[in-house]
């Protein structure tokens, strides 16, 4: 323990803040250790407080808001950004951006400066709309670290507080646990056991131990002082103080972030296929376009102007721009629509991860259930008690045999309320309104034990004051136990120092020697073990989590059995042993209610569930099956001692059927996720500690738990869920195939019109030109330049559909542009639409006499008939093009079930469309540009028709493919996956 010696006891003054900040701005100066943090490192901690002239009782608010206004926010600040002009530029330096410039010029070149306009605007609007997609995107995503952010746990104003990470000032005590990211350099003012892993400083992975005491070596670099703390660095075990000495940019961490900030994140699987796949198209549309030039100029004999924009067409109608910009702002609103399922997706990588998660690993306690606890049942050898009351408010009694019992009436009972009370560090805050809730501070499961306490009739402040903790061995998930060491005022079994201990039972009642029954301390006799696990295995099996309490009276043994009786000898290994078992306490901890959908939905989807808890086999078996992760009765129960002893295989066998892994210590969880990933699945898993961060790292999607997680678990995490909730994990994955779906439904889209703008050119060509050119290329640029564009945005907003939680799981070597697509896309839609566009173009030739033909070549002086033929062309393909955004929209089902007109982008790009193509026929300006000429009220009923003819063969389509999968469906079963 800390001496109080010489040590100023109020907050610093006004005048000390100079010198504060003269300190601050001194060791910011200070090269590695040398200069002020030499200095500090080498003072006591009573001299350090001296030094930073701060008290015991922390920085007052006002000190720390007059230190903020000197020296600033504790922020790293953040790199270069790619300057905006850069990133607006870089969208029109690009291969197929260079592609168009070229075109352009060469249009100019030949004389047709308003081709040449034309390719250079859609390069232009390209261009603009990439950078404007990408803006959106980027702003969607800073928005989401906005979402996150660090706080640190300090000693303001005499009192614990959690304050932002960026308010911390020099001088301020924060304080450590384990799990915690630290946020500024520190001076270690306590420790208990305290390690902290400093990977990110020196990139050593094994922890450094961190003490309080005065370090006088020479020759340490900062991350080897014992006693000083680092910003970026996380404490991996124990606990401590640190009193702040450098903030933002002065850390040691701010040094080299400046050196590494400019990392920028790798681009997801999907957007390098997508990169890929745009290369592949420019190529292959450039190589249609030299083919088409041959052919022009050596089957039909045009000159060579004309075979240049010909040809030209070609290119630009192949060429997908705007693809990649469009994926990255689906991916982005995906994320922005997850966080509002409380899902924060870190990096847009993740979605496509999440879209075809195959098996999720998640535990128990908080994620399926409510991490609600209330004690239902107690048990003493000599009694077993029912507790009435639901939640934390201390209403309800304690009885049994229908008499009521107050700790009092009843010293087991009375024993087993106070070390359950004793041994916890959880807060019960009041409701300060009637009627309100009471609030936990803390761990849920010691809460409850408080309200069983209470309602015992004993009083928390009154037994702390009689029996102060001298000692605390922390709550780890390895040992399933914790212990509290107490100066008693009236000796128990004569001693006047206990450890109480509470843990899982089965471990409590190995490392006991001794019961207690009726007051007396008896042998624990194999008969009584037995009676205990007995009870402990017929709660377990209803489902309830059970805690045993056990004692050890230090005084009277410490000599005879060899417990060292200095402080620092109090470990677990000395304390936590020769115990006198006291008592259960069995709580209830109910399943969240939207679970049980949440797991039929992956069982629809094809995703398995594996439950990996801490908890008892029977208890995690039981919930389990309530909520319908596991069906009939083959089901393993593997445990984290039986794990240890099976080989890969054996695990890999186990995991091919139902199971449940209990009583698993973290570090397992790692082994699970590393034999799934070796059976193929796409694994997602949840976490909360330190011990998870490797499986969280290792898993295809590490789950943080926002709530009860620690920092390092939610830094190792790809998603953190901010209600800790299994069902949000279920909505993302809902999201992330969504977001594919959408992706490839847009792909479609955009692909389809490719086959009616090269179909009337292929005609043209293939009939030796005795079918005049039905399409010009002006004609073919402005599909491209507007009419297609933004109906095929509303499709990226989709919402998911009905049916993508009713598929299984998507294949990750799967290709975003498959076969199928690529077939429905030329050979199904772009046949319908080149159909419709050649129906219209022979229909205004029938009408007026066959062939209308282009007079003085394509430029100027065109037959009034060939050029309104044409347009009908150009119309019919627009027309058809509303007919398939509606037919995108789903894969399968009727898009009437959707909604015909719920998704708004798409209606408003359809009437956007609609109006350009009146527009450009009409106006007479741009009738000369774009070879346009108005149409006729027989070529209007014409169009009107084509959507709906077009939008109703793939509604029977769909439907015939609906009736086939529901006689595949009807068919046996499946094998699960
Ligand atoms: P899950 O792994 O599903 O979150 P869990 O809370 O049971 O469930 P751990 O936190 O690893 O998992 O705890 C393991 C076991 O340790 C618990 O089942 C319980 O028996 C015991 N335990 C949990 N919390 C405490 C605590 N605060 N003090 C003492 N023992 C505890």
């Amino acid at each position: 323990m800390e001496s109080r010696t010489g040590v100023p006891s109020q907050g610093a003054t006004g005048a000390s803040a100079k010198a504060n900040a003269s300190l601050a701005a001194r060791t910011s100066a200070a090269k590695g250790a040398a200069g002020p943090l030499d200095e500090i490192r080498r003072m006591t901690t009573d001299l350090v407080f001296g030094q930073l002239n701060v008290g015991r009782g922390g920085l007052t608010s006002k000190e720390a808001a007059a230190r903020q206004q000197k020296l600033g926010k504790n922020l790293i600040q953040s790199g270069k950004k790619k300057s905006p002009i850069v990133a607006f530029l870089s969208n029109f330096t690009h291969l197929m951006a260079v592609l168009l410039w070229v075109a352009g010029i060469i249009a100019f070149v030949a004389g047709m400066p308003e081709l040449g306009c034309a390719v250079w605007l859609v390069n232009v609007i390209n261009g603009v709309f990439s950078f404007w997609q990408e803006f959106r995107a980027s702003q969607a995503t800073e928005a989401l670290k906005k979402m996150l952010p660090a706080y640190a746990n300090v000693i303001r104003d005499g009192q614990e507080q959690k304050i932002l990470a960026e308010d911390l000032v020099p001088g301020d005590i924060m304080l450590l646990a384990e799990g915690d990211k630290i946020s500024a350099d520190a001076r270690v003012i306590s420790s208990s056991d305290l390690q902290v892993n400093q990977s990110t400083l020196n990139g050593e992975s094994t922890p450094s131990r961190k003490t309080a005491d005065a370090v006088l070596e020479e020759g340490l670099s900062p991350a080897e002082i014992p006693n000083l703390v680092f910003a970026g660095t996380s404490v991996s075990e124990g606990n401590g103080r640190a009193i702040v000495l450098r903030i933002g940019m002065d850390t040691e961490f701010g040094k080299i972030a400046s050196l590494t900030q400019n990392m920028e994140d790798a681009e997801s699987p999907l957007q390098r296929e997508l990169d890929r796949l745009t290369k592949q198209v420019t190529i292959f549309a450039t190589a249609m376009g030299l083919a088409f030039f041959a052919l022009n100029i050596f089957v039909v004999h045009n000159p060579f102007a004309e075979a240049f924009i010909f040809s030209l067409g070609m290119v630009v109608a192949f060429i997908p721009e705007g693809l990649l910009p469009t994926v990255t702002l689906s991916l982005a609103m995906a994320v922005q629509r997850m966080s509002k399922r409380n899902a924060l997706v870190k990096k847009l990588n993740s979605v496509e991860a999440l879209g075809s998660t195959s098996v999720i690993c998640t535990d128990k306690t908080g994620t399926l259930t409510q991490n609600e606890m209330t004690v239902k049942h107690l048990w003493t050898a000599a009694r077993t008690y029912e507790v009435t009351g639901v939640g934390y408010a201390p209403e309800g009694f304690i009885e049994s045999e229908g008499k009521r019992y107050r700790a009092v009436d009843d010293v087991d009972l009375e024993l087993l309320l106070e070390g359950g009370l004793l041994c916890g560090n959880a807060r019960l805050h009041a409701p300060e309104e009637e009627g309100g809730r009471y609030e936990v501070m803390g761990d849920p499961t010691e809460a409850c034990l408080i309200v069983s306490a209470q309602k015992g009739g004993i009083d928390p402040a009154e037994l702390d004051g009689r029996m102060p903790r001298v000692k605390e061995l922390p709550f780890e998930s390895r040992r399933k136990r914790m212990t509290t060491v107490h100066a008693l005022e009236d000796p128990l079994d004569g001693a006047r120092t206990v450890a109480f201990v509470k843990g899982a039972p089965n471990e409590v009642v190995k490392l006991s020697e001794r019961i207690r029954v009726n007051g007396e301390v008896v042998e624990l006799t194999d008969e009584l073990r037995a009676r205990i696990m007995d009870a402990n295995d017929r709660y377990a099996a209803d489902g309830l989590r059970v805690l045993a309490v056990a004692y050890r009276a230090i005084d009277d043994t410490a000599h005879s059995e060899g417990v060292p009786v200095a402080m620092s000898d109090y470990t677990p290994e000395n304390i936590e042993c020769h115990l006198v078992f006291v008592g259960l306490e069995v709580m209830l901890d109910p399943p969240r209610p939207e679970v049980a959908d949440a797991v039929a939905k992956c069982r629809r989807a094809g995703i398995r569930i594996v439950m990996i808890t801490g908890d008892y086999g029977l208890t995690a078996a039981s919930i389990a099956r309530r909520i319908g992760i596991v069906e009939g009765d083959d089901l393993s129960v593997v445990s984290g001692f039986e794990l240890a002893q099976m080989s890969d295989d054996e695990l890999k066998e186990k995991l091919r059927g139902q199971v449940v892994f209990a009583r698993m210590a973290p570090e397992q969880k790692l082994r699970v996720v590393t034999a799934l990933q070796e059976m193929g699945e796409i694994v997602a898993v949840t976490g909360d500690g330190v011990n998870d961060a490797p499986a969280l790292k290792k898993a295809d999607i590490g789950v943080a738990m926002g709530i009860t997680g620690t920092d390092v678990a939610k830094e190792a995490a790809d998603m953190i869920l901010t209600d800790d909730n299994f069902a949000s994990i279920v909505a993302a994955i809902e999201e992330g195939r969504a977001v594919y779906s959408n992706i490839r439904k847009f792909l479609l889209y955009i692909l389809n019109s490719n086959a009616p703008e090269a179909v009337p050119s292929a005609v043209y060509l293939l009939s030796g030109g005795a079918v005049p050119l039905p399409l010009t290329t002006m004609q073919i640029l402005t599909i491209d330049l507007g009419t297609d564009l933004l109906p095929a945005l509303g499709l990226g907003t989709e919402p998911p559909e009905g049916t993508v939680m009713d598929q299984p799981p998507r294949d990750p070597n799967e290709r975003l542009l498959n076969k199928r697509v690529l077939g429905k896309a030329f050979l199904w839609y772009g046949m319908m639409g080149s159909a419709a566009a050649m129906a219209g173009y022979f229909l205004v030739n029938l009408l007026n006499g066959w062939p209308a033909l282009p007079l003085a070549g394509l430029g100027n002086d065109l037959d009034p008939v060939y050029v309104q033929a044409t347009t009908m062309t150009l119309a019919g393909i627009v027309f058809a093009q509303i007919g398939q955004v509606m037919n995108c929209r789903t894969e399968r089902a009727s898009v009437f079930s959707i909604g015909l007109f719920s998704n708004r982008k798409i209606l408003f790009g359809i009437v956007f469309e609609i109006a350009l193509i009146v527009f450009l026929t009409m106006f007479p300006p741009l009738q000369g540009v774009f070879h346009t000429a108005p149409l006729g009220w027989q070529d209007y009923v014409f169009l009107a028709c084509i959507p709906f003819v077009v939008f109703a063969i793939e509604e029977v389509r769909k439907l015939v493919v609906r009736r086939m999968h529901a006689h595949d469906a009807s068919a046996p079963a499946k094998a699960a996956r």
